[in-house]
């Protein structure tokens, strides 16, 4: 723990105070751009890949960044964030954040592996199955398609909430799908239109052309 005790202490008195502004706005209630779930892994720091601060983001953490169908025998913890972030804070946005080398969509690929964790594997019964990827051979690319087909399946999860699907009919809400790469830093979003997964946001200077000015 010393490395955490050390951090602490860096926080109270030398970070702290450079932000007690922002503390003490923030003390009397939040109003967050987004819900964004994301998965427990310690490399997916969702404050730090979207640079924004305390009071921005409302965040879920879960393995496999999962969000059960609304059911009785689902209902939990992911449950009541969703169900807080949209009801009460009425967020405007959910983002469901994917990742590269997930060790809970590893899971799902190797269910020996998890075999022994009951908890583990009752939780990415919630996630896709194996079969859904069988025909692909290749490994990484194996990984790479059911980490997206889980973030595809997670929004769909996600309408099955009622606060969620009387946000999003009223168009109150916008559902998002990110995949996040450890190794560029690159998120790529769910691109309807395209069907595919878009590095996002789109460079501005590739995405509008140019204005041309005049009649030359
Ligand atoms: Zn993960």
């Amino acid at each position: 723990m010393e490395k955490i005790a050390a951090g602490v202490h860096r926080f109270r008195n030398y970070i702290y105070p450079h932000l007690r502004g922002m503390f003490g706005e923030l003390a009397e209630g939040q109003q967050p751009h987004a819900l964004m779930i994301s998965c427990s892994d310690s490399r997916v720091v969702p404050n730090l890949i979207t640079d924004t601060r305390p009071g921005e983001l409302f965040i879920e953490r879960n393995p496999g960044n999962i969000s059960p169908i609304y059911d009785k025998t689902a209902m939990g913890g992911v449950s009541a964030s969703i169900e807080y972030a949209v009801a009460v804070l009425q967020v405007p946005n959910i983002i469901v954040c994917g990742h590269s080398d997930c060790g809970a969509m590893k899971g799902i690929l190797t269910p020996k592996a998890v075999k022994k964790l009951a908890a583990v594997a009752h939780w990415l019964s919630f996630g896709p199955k194996l079969e859904e990827v069988e025909g692909i051979d290749d490994p990484t690319e194996r990984l790479r398609v059911l980490t997206e087909l889980n973030v595809l399946m997670q929004i769909e999860n996600l309408k099955t909430h009622p606060s969620v699907a009387k946000a999003y009919k009223r168009g109150d809400l916008g559902l998002h799908g990110w995949m996040f790469e450890i190794e560029t830093g690159v998120i790529r979003a769910w691109n309807e239109k395209a069907g595919q997964f878009l590095p996002w946001p789109p460079d501005p200077a590739k995405s509008k052309p140019a204005k041309s000015k005049g009649n030359r």
